[in-house]
């Protein structure tokens, strides 16, 4: 029904993993297992990372009122299912979720997004013996795509490492796992696993539209390399006579701040971006994104970040590429009117966070959004630009308050 934690942060992958299965999940409580006993009753708040525990009666009820208010909320956004992301002036954008099981597909498809702008395959490597087989991944990017009629499906490479802890393979211990050998620089250093994905994604790009994504991009040089191992798993495919997409689109995850700052280089050598803000903001701010002692730190809207995507988002745009974000800042509600008026293309979120990120979009004008974007610029601490976000989302669309669960957006 619902969890709590000692550790971790908004973005450690134990509340990702929460958010997409959509259980209520309160994390990096520090002391919460020296403090609940066996047999307390508690209530689990994920909207306002509350937990209250032995309620008394009042609280109870209290706390009954706003799950059903959270209930209704949600089934009014249900309502836009299939309508576009688009704002009143007509702009349009793609909205896409993040996953990580085939399972989940269901679940995107009710919350109205029309793709996956990630696809998270570390699941095919952990809580197993042995390695998944090119033809056990197919079958699955196969189901997932073919479920998705002709729209996108971007699959992100292995990404293991960090707070991802992969069974099998040997992984020494490091002190510094996020700065470690993880993601692409693990891949590009053990290529014979690194190419039975990259076949199994070039397979299914046979049968819809997948794209490929490489994770932890650092530069031009790591890059290169990752479409050099690419395109030996093309030219192994056609030996074998399989048929793939020759044209697969190629993306990078922009989520190292070195990558962020020579987007312009990066741009010219792959057909989109998806900025990766979960790892970018902590790279930038230096803060690790499971450490719930700094987590007070992780801020989305220092000014730092908000530059960064600008910078991004601008690089891509001059080199005719679109460019998304698939990092947990897509799906915040006050956050998304920056992202829309800086020119982000495509969001992708937990498939939950979906259908409020659609009414806003449809609920704002472009124009406005734009206003937004630049006043938020200008600020100089990551409080300012929250608060004057947080205003203006409410006074543009003051229903959301009325209607939304939540306190504190
Ligand atoms: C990110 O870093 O923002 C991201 C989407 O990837 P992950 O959370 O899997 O590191
Ligand atoms: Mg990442």
């Amino acid at each position: 029904m619902g969890f709590v934690t000692d550790i971790g942060g908004r973005t450690s992958h134990t509340a990702i993993m929460a958010k997409s299965l959509e259980i209520p999940a309160v994390v990096g409580l520090e002391k919460a297992t020296v403090k609940i006993k066996a047999g307390d009753m508690l209530i689990v708040d994920g909207s306002d990372g509350t937990v209250i525990m032995n309620p008394d009666a009042r609280m109870l009820k209290q706390y009954h009122a706003k799950q059903q208010k959270f209930f209704r909320f949600e089934k009014t956004l249900f309502g836009l299912k299939d309508e576009p992301a688009e704002t009143l002036d007509g702009h349009r954008v793609e909205m896409a979720a993040n996953i990580e099981l085939p399972e989940e597909i269901d679940s995107v498809i009710s919350h109205g997004a029309n793709g996956i702008g990630l696809y998270r395959t570390e699941y095919f490597y952990m809580n197993r013996r042995g390695l998944p087989t090119e033809d056990e991944q197919f079958e699955a990017y196969k189901k997932v795509v073919t479920r998705f009629e002709g729209n996108p499906v971007v699959v992100r490479t292995l990404d293991l490492g960090g707070d991802k802890f992969l069974s099998q393979l040997e992984v020494p211990h490091e002190m510094n796992p996020f700065l470690g050998w993880r993601a692409i620089r693990f891949c590009l250093a053990k290529p014979e696993i690194f190419k039975v994905q990259l076949r199994a994604i070039l397979r299914a790009s046979a049968f819809g539209n997948i794209k490929v994504m490489f994770p932890m991009i650092s530069g031009v040089e790591e890059l290169r390399q990752a479409i050099a191992i690419l395109e030996e798993a093309k030219e192994e495919l056609r030996v074998r006579k399989i048929k793939f997409n020759e044209d697969i689109e190629i993306g990078a995850m922009i989520e190292i701040p070195s990558a962020a700052l020579t987007c312009d280089l990066l741009a010219k050598e792959v057909d989109f971006f998806s900025i990766g803000t979960n790892d970018l903001i902590q790279y930038a701010l230096a803060v690790d994104r499971v450490n719930e002692k700094i987590a007070y730190l992780y801020e989305p809207t220092h000014p730092a970040v908000l530059r960064l995507i600008k910078g991004i988002i601008d690089a891509g745009h001059k080199e005719n590429i679109w460019v998304g974000m698939c990092g947990e800042m897509a799906g915040e509600v006050a956050l998304g009117l920056i992202l829309l008026g800086l020119g982000l293309d495509e969001f992708s979120m937990s498939p939950a966070a979906v259908p409020e990120i659609k009414y806003v979009i449809r609920n704002v004008r472009f124009d406005d959004a734009k206003k937004i974007a630049e006043k938020a610029l200008t600020f100089s601490t990551g409080t300012e630009v929250e608060e004057f976000t947080n205003k203006r989302l409410y006074e543009l669309i003051p229903n959301l308050k009325k209607i939304s669960n939540k306190t504190k957006p």
